[in-house]
């Protein structure tokens, strides 16, 4: 294995723990390495770091995987992939649960996701692909499932000179499956569907919902397939309005209502939130709990403050819309918006709205994607259950 030896004056990110090593933190490095390939890593003082796979290609030009003089093989992903199954086991998450979520289960560019019998792997990194076949290996032992299948559309591999594939790695099957997610069946096609087919993150955020939901006319913006929604209507709204921008998440959302008997209390429509929202509280509509999850509004630093009015602007209609004493379910998914920005935004946007907010929940995913601390891109999801009462 070759070696690498780190600059002198890093910043201490690498030795409190986290497993990026960026190609400007590199020194000497013992000559070519080949792409892909596991490196040994020395702090400037020859101390051991760690042992990582090496893309000079990559901004991260190394991610560790140990922190230990250990032999990275078959075995290892076995041992790394169990360990994280047997903390989703510990939680209770086994029907549909991540399963490995990249750098916080140390497996860093790896995402696995547990569909009942299903998986779906995501690799977004030439190191970890080198190892593609031990993780098969590994997932067919734990799980014996009836089928793998592989998303590597995700845009962020290019910057590893990698190509975007959908693939499978089992057997061909039938990637239109159904699951079940609290006594709800959901429509979930491997291939195609947003992320790895259904956003697992809000898994446990969407029982949150029940106690204010009973009885209620609930409003649901960028619903996609329906889930808030179906839940909605599963723990005894009395109607739900769904809204998504794309006609074939309402298409597969009415098809999720009809599956679960519940397409009396859910309608969806196709529109664009932002105007639907406007346009409903113009005529003076109002709802006992409106809902938003939009989509990611910033991959980048620079558009950040536009991302925040995005988000400013969403909830601030969604606020208009709630009766005085109603409650608001907001989420965000973009990493690069902090937890702290996300709360002023929401407290600038209900001083616009002349409304007073009592936060009852403010988390983050569910507890199958851990967030570990100092790990920043482990935290990305905000998850927002507040009662909005008119000033
Ligand atoms: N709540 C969903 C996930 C929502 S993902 C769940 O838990 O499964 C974000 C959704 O916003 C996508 O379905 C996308 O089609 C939709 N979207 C994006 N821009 C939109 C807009 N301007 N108006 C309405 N929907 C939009």
């Amino acid at each position: 294995m070759k070696k690498i030896l780190l600059r002198k004056n890093i910043s201490n990110r690498i030795q409190r723990g986290h497993c990026w090593i960026y190609n400007n933190e590199i020194g000497e490095v013992e000559s070519a390495i080949a792409p892909g390939s596991l490196v040994a890593v020395y702090y400037h003082h020859r101390g051991f770091c760690g042992i990582g796979y090496y893309n000079a290609q990559s901004q991260i030009t190394i991610r560790l995987l140990t922190r230990k003089q250990e032999i990275i093989d078959d075995a290892f992903f076995y041992r790394k992939i169990n360990t994280s199954w047997i903390y989703r086991k510990k939680l209770g998450i086994v029907e549909n649960a991540r399963v490995v979520f990249g750098e916080a289960d140390g497996l860093p560019a790896l995402i696995v996701d547990k569909f009942n019998d299903y998986l779906v792997v995501q690799i977004l990194s030439l190191g970890m692909e080198q190892w593609r076949d031990a993780i098969v290996k590994a997932l067919t032992t734990i799980f014996n499932p009836k089928g793998i299948y592989q998303r590597n559309d995700v845009p962020v591999r290019t910057l590893e000179g990698l190509s975007l594939e959908k693939t499978f790695l089992s057997d061909p099957f039938n990637t239109n499956i159904i699951i079940n997610e609290h006594s709800i069946q959901m429509n979930v096609d491997l291939s195609s569907g947003q992320k790895t087919g259904y956003f697992l993150d809000q898994q446990h955020n969407r029982t949150l919902i029940a106690p204010f939901v009973k009885d209620a006319t609930v409003l649901g913006a960028f619903c996609y397939t329906g889930s808030f929604e179906l839940h909605a209507a599963y723990y005894g709204a009395r109607s739900v309005l769904g809204i998504d921008i794309s006609d074939t998440a309402i298409e597969a959302a009415n098809n999720n209502a009809r599956l679960n008997g519940l397409e009396d209390i859910c309608t969806f429509k196709v529109a664009n939130a932002f105007d639907e929202l406007k346009k409903r509280n113009q005529i003076g509509e109002t709802y006992d709990v409106v809902m938003i999850d939009p989509p990611s509004f910033s991959k980048n630093r620079i558009n950040i403050n536009k991302a925040l009015s995005g988000y400013k602007e969403v909830n601030l209609r969604a606020m208009k819309l709630i009766r005085s004493g109603g409650f608001l379910v907001s989420s965000s998914c973009t990493g690069l918006v902090s937890s702290g920005a996300f709360m002023q935004m929401i407290e600038s946007a209900a001083i616009d709205a002349k409304k007073q907010i009592s936060v009852i929940h403010f988390l983050s995913q569910s507890p199958d994607h851990p967030i570990v601390v100092g790990l920043e891109n482990t935290q990305y999801l905000k998850f927002l259950i507040a009662q909005v009462v008119d000033r």
